[in-house]
């Protein structure tokens, strides 16, 4: 076997390609429960926990599902956000911890979570978009646990010289950092967007055109207006990076996968409608993860010119 350069220099023979993924059973089957009332035979409102798969599937059935009467969706919610006091264990990382577990043991790993490994130790910059509540650096935390358990030290070794590749090809960084600073730069170039989270709400409030959106928006169609923006975000960051670089003359794709069928159909549209208007060279490939049994789950939507190889 070659050994693995400390110097990667055949990225710049890459197409740029990144990704955006919803986090829950796209990359990890989460034990984290959704706290809801469900209408049973005999007519009572129950409280029940819902698994997020069940969740995605009943959340329209809203004749015999609803967030518990005290407190709402904040309280269905409340174990997908960081805890209000220090100290108190934080959900996200505990879960992210236990799911590795789970498929270190032997479990089937969710739709997304080979591409996602493929995507860390090629280098490449991704987002991750949820329509959890916790703040970016928790769930940057949470990608750190997932590359310390989910890549073998041989795999990390070749993200290591895959990020430097990138660093001297785009960047033209001779002198390279420890590995940590080199990570956290590469960490620092991605996005982590919780769509439920105070700062992330703040700031779409604050965005004019989203401002607008929102004003008249119904209180279902928020959470897909939410990862409507932090998608657009996620392009604009993408489109800026490769203007300063000068990639923009060479193929560029973005591809977004997503369990939620809503979310899925949302997202295709705001593609078809505005994405691929605005930024007619980059290519957009949408993926419909809700079948387990597939593996990289469903190519739903393709926008834009390019046809790529292996997209
Ligand atoms: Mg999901």
């Amino acid at each position: 076997m070659r050994p693995i350069p400390y110097v990667n220099e055949e990225v710049c023979n890459r197409d740029f390609k990144y990704y955006i993924f919803d986090w829950d059973d796209n990359i990890l089957h989460m034990p984290t429960k959704i706290l809801m009332e469900h209408l049973n035979e005999k007519g009572e409102w129950v409280p029940v926990s819902l698994s997020t798969s069940t969740f995605a599937l009943v959340r329209a059935d809203t004749d015999h599902y609803r967030p518990p009467t005290e407190g709402g969706w904040t309280a269905a919610f409340r174990n997908f956000a960081d805890p209000k006091h220090e100290g108190e264990p934080n959900h996200f990382i505990e879960d992210t911890m236990a799911a590795l577990a789970r498929v270190s043991a032997g479990e089937r790993p969710s739709p997304s979570y080979n591409t996602f490994k493929k995507t860390l130790v090629e280098g490449r910059i991704f987002a991750i978009v949820t329509a959890r509540g916790h703040a970016p650096e928790t769930i940057e935390a949470a990608v750190r646990i997932f590359i310390e358990n989910a890549l073998s030290p041989l795999e990390r070794e070749t993200m290591m010289s895959n990020l430097r590749g990138y660093r001297k090809w785009l960047d033209k960084v001779e002198t390279f950092g420890t590995d940590a600073e080199e990570l956290d730069y590469y960490l620092g170039m991605c996005r982590y967007a919780a769509v439920t989270y105070d700062g992330f709400k703040a700031r779409m409030a604050e965005d004019p055109i989203y401002k607008e959106k929102l004003a008249t928006a119904t209180t279902a169609s928020r959470p897909e207006l939410a990862k409507e923006f932090a998608i657009r975000d996620f392009v604009e960051h993408v489109f800026h990076m490769l203007q300063r670089t000068g990639g923009l003359d060479r193929s560029v794709a973005i591809g977004f996968s997503d369990d939620d069928k809503g979310n899925v159909k949302s997202v295709s549209n705001y593609i078809k409608a505005e994405l691929s208007r605005r930024f007619d060279g980059i290519k957009f490939v949408v993926y419909d993860t809700s079948d387990r049994t597939l593996s990289k789950g469903r190519k739903v939507c393709v926008s834009g010119q390019m046809n790529l190889p292996g997209f």
